[in-house]
């Protein structure tokens, strides 16, 4: 199994070399290969999970790359299943029909379109729409609902393909997946190629700063291999001869940066775009020491974190998880967390639903659970969602119930 590592040399984006490492989380199973079954004679493969810092181009990125296919072919993150992420997926095929009609009127195309979640709502509007998604299950999920779906990796030979049976793409989206592939350029050069001369290239990508400033180290596993902040982003844009015209920050995931892009001198570019390269310069994201001292965050967390629930173990408390999401799972094993603290944990998708989690082995049951088996404290690993958690789950409140959330400080509420 280990052979399917491969470790980079070379920043992916300018080709820089040495890379700086600024993190090491240790060796990890991957975070969404959940288990069916516990098999004590087949240890699941664990991974080198660490992050390097490109001092030229200034992306934050994995060197130690697990085989894509092993990652991608069964994938149990069913986006629909996010109640959140569906309404922000609304909003934004709203607001990208208002701002670019005629390009919404020619093929939307989405790139890793997971179960359609997004396309569903550009249908609505009245778009053709294609999605492109490697994951075989969520692809076919996809095309029950309706949604066109190619089961491929997207790259520039698909793109050419692509082109000769549709057409070129007025809108081209891609949310939340830049982040997880080693393979950019080629994504980019078919981007180029299939985008129409009028087209806009949107994507949303996880936002590094965010990350430093709100103490997310849980948000690095295998599958998230580059950490953007916008600089990276213009230097890989201007390599495929493509600008940057706008730029937008966005809550999802902990915080994203929403880019618009096109060819060149084909729309105005907004002053967004250097406000935000100037602040984030500002903010050190273009300085390696930045990165440095991030690098104690994850101890720290930990420390406090395991003391925090074993003080309550050693009272005899129930302590249950909620939401056994990628980053909860970095999080549980970072900090060695399992079923003998964590009871159980909870999770709003089927598919995950009866396994558990990957590395800690944490049973994950269905949140009505908790009504059969009332723990005394809820850790909530997914903390991006605490507030719509606590609200959703108030009865637990009245039944003295403590929630925890690790994320950016350890509160108690
Ligand atoms: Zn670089």
């Amino acid at each position: 199994m280990q052979k399917s590592l491969i470790k980079r040399k070379k920043c992916l984006i300018c080709g820089y070399k040495p890379l700086k490492k600024y993190l090491d989380l240790g060796k990890s199973a991957l975070a969404n290969s959940y288990l069916i079954r516990l098999d004590s004679k087949k240890p699941e493969p664990r991974y080198p999970l660490r992050v390097f810092c490109c001092s030229n181009c200034h992306l934050a990125q994995l060197i130690d790359i697990v085989d894509r296919k092993q990652l991608f072919d069964e994938y149990a993150y069913f986006s629909s299943t996010s109640p959140e992420l569906d309404l922000h997926f609304k909003d934004f095929a709203r607001h990208i029909s208002q701002r670019f009609p005629d390009q919404t009127k020619r093929m939307v195309l989405d790139i890793g379109s997971n179960d359609g979640v997004l396309l569903k709502h550009f249908r609505k509007l009245g778009s053709t729409v294609l999605g492109i998604d490697p994951a075989k299950n969520v692809a076919e999920t996809a095309q029950e609902n309706g949604i066109p779906t190619l089961p491929l990796f997207f790259d520039h030979l698909q793109a050419e393909k692509i082109l000769k049976k549709y057409g070129p793409a007025g809108i081209i989206t891609s949310n939340n997946t830049l982040a997880h592939t080693d393979n950019l350029h080629n994504i980019f050069s078919g981007i180029k190629k299939l985008l129409d001369i009028h087209g806009v290239f949107v994507f949303e990508v996880h936002y590094v700063g965010n990350i430093l400033k709100k103490k997310e180290f849980d948000n690095t596993y295998h599958e998230h291999i580059c950490y953007y902040s916008l600089a990276p982003i213009l230097t890989l844009l201007a390599m495929h001869t493509m600008n940057a015209f706008d730029v937008e920050k966005v809550e999802t995931h902990g915080g994203s940066i929403r880019v618009y892009a096109s060819h060149p001198n084909v729309f105005p570019i907004k002053p967004s775009v250097k406000k935000l390269f100037d602040q984030e310069k500002k903010q050190g994201l273009h300085t390696f020491s930045t990165y440095k001292k991030f690098s104690n965050v994850p101890q720290k967390i930990k420390k406090n974190l395991t003391a925090l629930l074993q003080k309550y173990k050693k009272q005899g408390k129930k302590i249950a998880g909620y939401g056994a999401s990628a980053k909860g799972t970095t999080l549980l094993q970072y900090c060695q967390l399992g079923p003998q603290i964590i009871d159980y944990i909870v999770d709003n998708a089927p598919s995950k639903q009866g396994k558990y989690t990957p590395g800690s082995h944490i049973p994950i049951k269905a949140p009505e659970h908790l009504k059969k088996d009332i723990p005394d404290i809820v850790v909530i690993f997914a903390w991006n969602y605490a507030n719509s958690i606590m609200k959703k789950e108030a009865w637990l409140k009245k039944q003295g119930v403590k929630f925890v959330i690790p994320i950016p400080d350890i509160k108690v509420i």
